[in-house]
């Protein structure tokens, strides 16, 4: 395995789910793959640092700040949580601030499956709400949160403060959203937290409101200013000043009372009115937390013990194939139906050869399978030592089981695929993908209906989505559509056309572009003719866009094809350019955009700096080259100081740097 390219590829795959999840609200992967790739890309970091990347997702919190919201800089930062996975890891961590001469104790608490918010207090009277964003900067949804009634608007007494919380949603009031959406024929709310994230970060209130959100406090980050020098005390605080707290909190003198609280709760989890996914562990004393800091990323002193998944054990009766929009094949267990986390699942991915053949499943085996969310289901393993001997081996398929044309391998990807443009399965999936939320966002062209318009002859590829109005009679003759869906059908049709550049560079399904990607490339092309002109080398100037993602806009411009698609979608009126200039950051700063390089020592941790700076739009880098544009010195500078002078760079030092972050 070529170490260096796998690192590029994880960190890649990971800063397009933090995208999904923390800007669209929309997870494309389970919390558990997640977070199995997180581990393994810090173990590499950790092995092999000198392929360590500044753009890895684990320099940073979250995900990058959309401009749907005013940005709110923290006073002080907030941070994620490290976790642990098993009690070995648990006891590590206990081990770890022994070490540091501390006998802990420590306040267990739920950890509640919302997302963070911090809420600033002035004389009692809440004047801001933020989403902790990238834990320096975060999005201002003062007035949807006011909409949350467990959220006090006025405190007890009248303090200036901020606390942190969690906004949630309560598991009936998902049921009781999503039964009203199922019957107004809406895209139903995936699950609690995503449900929590949508509503608070929409920019109708009304709507935030309408989704009747609720709240714990459980952090008070500046306590000893209040003169509250335990952990416990702040939780009494907090309550004392009117905030809903979660009284299921508990002291715990040893690591031991930890572990049994943790196997207490992992055992109710299910009847609770919430959802958790774990178990938050914090040092009390707060004097022994600030002895301990932080990394860049979480605090020392705190840790997060994450259940395991939800696990059903059942039999895997057959393995068929389905083929997606780029033609990738992927197999697929058949299962003997059975119910995990309140759905029948009856198919499961398991994802490519590699994994069959890895985890060594073979048909007629019992496997475990887990469902996060309403994410596909995924088998984990087979449980060999129930196997009969009937079971038999797996055999991969040489052709595409719908054109039959001959599969490829890729060498780089442990993937098959089709590459035969004209299957049937590429051309309805490509649809699908094209007509899809996050791509051009048609409602009403759901995948049943992409697959009935195809059979019948109305839409044989993507262009003729467009084309859908000249058989209005017909179609809405055809049964199960109405004159007014057909009618729905084709305004959605029609708004489409005026969709921004980074949608459609998204619909259009190029291999490796997520929406993430196709955002930055729209930023900086603006209209899609720039993007068709560009050549490999200005490609991977962009920060994201190594070798494998440039080949592949390379690769799939170069065809006629699909020049000649892009052109006929511009003849019937679909827009190609970027519309709005939504910024991601304010560009009107001296560090947006520039590469950058610190050195010395500063007062300010040089995380918090990096963070400050890319939060401006900075690249950071740890050499000076002929890239750099500016270097940040503090005192006692190496030798990238002389280096900077000798490249005649802009140097700034920390007086000036100040000045300017602060202005
Ligand atoms: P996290 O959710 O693992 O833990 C930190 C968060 O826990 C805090 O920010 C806070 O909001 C919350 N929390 C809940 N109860 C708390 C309590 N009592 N005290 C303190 N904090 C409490 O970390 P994260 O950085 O928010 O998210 C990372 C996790 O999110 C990943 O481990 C993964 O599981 C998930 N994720 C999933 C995807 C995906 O595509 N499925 C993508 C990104 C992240």
């Amino acid at each position: 395995m070529n170490i260096e390219l796998r690192i590029k590829e994880l960190i890649n795959k990971i800063n397009e789910w933090n995208y999904q999840y923390y800007n669209l609200d929309n997870p494309t992967v389970s919390d558990q793959e997640y977070d199995s790739t997180f581990k393994e890309l810090e173990e590499l970091e950790k092995k092999y640092p000198q392929f360590k990347d500044d753009n890895s997702p684990t320099n940073r919190i979250g995900s990058t700040i959309i401009d749907k919201f005013e940005k709110v800089k923290h006073r002080i930062p907030l941070f994620s949580l490290s976790d642990v996975f098993n009690e070995m890891e648990l006891r590590d961590f206990d081990n770890r601030i022994k070490k540091e001469g501390i006998d802990p104790k420590y306040i267990c608490e739920l950890k509640i499956d919302g997302l963070s918010v911090s809420l600033s207090y002035e004389e009692g009277i809440l004047v801001k709400a933020a989403t902790r964003g990238d834990g320096v900067i975060g999005e201002d949804i003062t007035n949807n949160v006011r909409t949350i009634k467990s959220i006090p608007y006025k405190l007890k007494k009248n303090i200036n403060i901020e606390v942190r919380g969690e906004i949630f949603m309560n598991k009936d009031t998902l049921i009781k959203i999503n039964k009203k959406r199922e019957e107004e024929g809406l895209e139903l709310l995936k699950n609690t937290r995503n449900a929590a994230a949508g509503s608070v970060r929409n920019l109708d209130s009304k709507i935030t409101a309408s989704r009747e959100l609720d709240s714990f406090i459980y952090h008070i980050p500046n306590a000893l200013d209040y003169n509250i020098h335990n952990h416990k005390d702040s939780l009494k605080y907090i309550k004392e000043l009117g905030f809903n707290l979660n009284e299921k909190f508990r002291f715990a003198n040893n690591i031991e009372e930890v572990i049994e609280y943790i196997n207490e709760f992992g055992e109710v989890r299910e009847s609770l009115k919430y959802d958790i996914d774990g178990v938050v562990i914090k040092l009390n004393n707060i004097d022994e937390q600030e002895q301990l800091g932080y990394t860049a990323r979480y605090p020392k002193w705190a840790t997060a013990y994450k259940f395991p998944p939800k696990e059903v054990i059942t039999k895997l009766e057959d393995i068929i194939f389905t083929v997606g929009r780029t033609g990738k094949i992927t197999p697929n267990a058949v299962l003997k139906p059975v119910f995990v986390q309140g759905s029948l699942i009856k198919r499961a991915t398991l994802h490519n050869y590699n994994n069959i053949i890895d985890k060594d499943i073979k048909i007629g085996d019992m496997v475990s399978i887990r469902k996060a969310g309403d994410v596909i289901p995924e088998v984990i393993e087979s449980k060999k030592e129930r196997r009969t001997g009937e079971e038999k081996d797996f055999k991969m398929i040489d052709t595409c089981p719908i054109c039959n044309s001959k599969l490829v391998t890729n060498e780089k990807e442990a993937n098959h695929y089709c590459i035969n443009y004209k299957c049937d399965a590429r051309k309805i999936e490509s649809i699908i993908h094209f007509a899809s939320r996050n791509a051009m966002n048609i409602e009403g062209l759901g995948e049943r209906i992409i697959e009935d318009f195809y059979n019948m002859g109305y839409l044989k590829s993507i262009i003729d989505i467009y084309k859908l109005k000249n058989y209005k009679k017909e179609l809405s003759e055809l049964e199960g559509f109405g004159e007014k869906s057909i009618n729905n059908l084709l305004n959605s049709i029609e708004n489409s056309k005026d969709n921004s550049l980074e949608k459609f560079l998204f619909a259009l399904g190029i291999k490796q572009i997520g929406s993430k990607t196709a955002k930055e490339l729209a930023y900086k092309y603006k209209d899609i003719n720039n993007i068709i002109n560009t050549s490999k080398e200005e490609l991977l100037e962009i920060r994201d866009i190594g070798e494998i993602i440039a080949n592949s806009i390379i690769d799939y411009f170069i065809d006629k094809d699909n020049i000649k698609t892009i052109n006929k979608l511009i003849d019937y009126g679909v827009n190609t350019k970027l519309l709005n200039e939504v910024e991601v950051i304010n560009k009107e700063n001296m560090f947006y955009n520039k590469t950058i390089v610190i050195t010395g020592t500063l007062s300010m941790p040089r995380d918090e700096l990096k963070s400050i700076l890319e939060s401006l739009g900075a690249i950071i880098n740890d050499s000076v080259t002929y890239k750099t544009d500016i270097l940040i010195v503090g005192s006692n500078p190496g030798s990238k100081f002389n280096k900077a002078i000798e490249l005649n760079k802009t140097i700034i030092n920390e007086e000036e740097l100040n000045k300017l972050i602060l202005h």
